[in-house]
Parts: structure tokens; C-alpha cells; sequence
């Protein structure tokens, strides 16, 4: 694998977007950028802008107002790139499934690539759910190197197994 794409992977610069919830997800995601937990000692680095991100992590649900928002910020992230689904809003729509204004699941508005559950989900959980997705990213730049036909016709997407609390 090439030396820089195997370096980007292993420190995958993340952004973080909240597609409208009770707030509860992204408290426990910005507990994990402070030195208590310190997502940067597995290489993953926040970052406020789209076009410099390879990890785009979503919580909350998706409604008619962010599925436009959404999708402008993963058209501007370049390839490749992967989405983590953080807690059972951004994964299902949750407690506010059906309700008039919610579509769903962050997977309404872009493909998502790593799904966490929990209400939310702990702060170990969703580094868990970080560290899958740098994974993912990794297999994602191998392939981008060695471009090859699918023989799994399967669904690619992980599910962390971690405690989500
Ligand atoms: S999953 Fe729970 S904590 Fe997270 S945004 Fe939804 S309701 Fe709030």
C-alpha cells in the first residue's frame, strides 16, 4: 500500500455533524476529542472542513432541512471517504421514528459505512465506531490502489459490537 494513503488512513481527519437531535450523541462525540478520552492518540484529528475530511460522523436524525446539508457536506469530501453513524437516531431515526418532520437515519441522505447504536452511545463506543472506520478507509484506499471486481455482492457496512451503553 502506498506509504502516504497508509498514512491518511491511520490518521483519518474527522468532521462531525449533527442532522438535528437532542444533543445527547454529540456530547458524548466531543467528550471523545477531550484529553479524558483523546480520539487523537489512535491518529483520528478533528477538522472543520469538509474538504480536508476522509471521516464524516452523524448524529442525530435526518429531516427535510439537514438531508440537503448532509449531502452538500459528503459531495464535498473527497474520495475516498467513509460515514459513521453515531447512536440509534443517526442509524434508525430512534425515538423520533415517524414523527412529521423526520426521514430517518443518516443512510437517508448518504451511504454510511459504519453504524453505532445506544442512546446514546459512550464515548468508548464511538471511538470504537472511529477506529472501524479508519479500517474501512484503509480497505477503501487499498481498493482505490488495486481497483478489482467485486465477488461479494453482500452489504460492506460494520456494526460495532462494542458496550454501547
Ligand atoms: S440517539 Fe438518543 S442521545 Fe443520541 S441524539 Fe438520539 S435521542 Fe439523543
Amino acid at each position: 500500500m502506498n506509504l502516504v494513503h497508509l498514512a491518511q488512513a491511520k490518521s483519518p481527519w474527522v468532521l462531525h455533524y449533527d442532522a438535528s437531535s437532542c444533543n445527547g450523541c454529540d456530547i458524548e462525540t466531543v467528550a471523545c476529542l477531550t484529553p479524558l478520552y483523546d480520539i487523537e492518540r489512535f491518529g483520528a484529528v478533528p477538522i472543520g472542513s469538509p474538504k480536508h475530511a476522509d471521516m464524516l460522523l452523524v448524529t442525530g436524525n435526518v429531516n427535510h432541512k439537514s438531508k440537503r446539508v448532509l449531502r452538500n457536506i459528503y459531495d464535498q469530501m473527497t474520495e475516498p471517504k467513509v460515514v459513521v453513524a453515531i447512536g440509534i437516531c443517526a442509524t434508525s431515526s430512534g425515538v423520533f421514528h415517524q414523527s412529521y418532520n423526520v426521514l430517518g437515519g443518516a443512510d437517508q441522505a448518504v451511504p454510511v459505512d459504519v453504524y453505532i447504536s445506544g442512546c446514546p452511545p459512550r464515548p468508548e463506543a464511538i471511538i470504537d465506531a472511529i477506529i472501524m472506520g479508519a479500517e474501512k478507509l484503509k480497505k477503501k484506499w487499498k481498493e482505490e490502489e488495486h481497483p478489482v471486481k467485486r465477488s461479494n455482492q453482500g452489504s460492506d457496512t460494520e456494526r460495532s459490537t462494542a458496550d454501547v451503553g
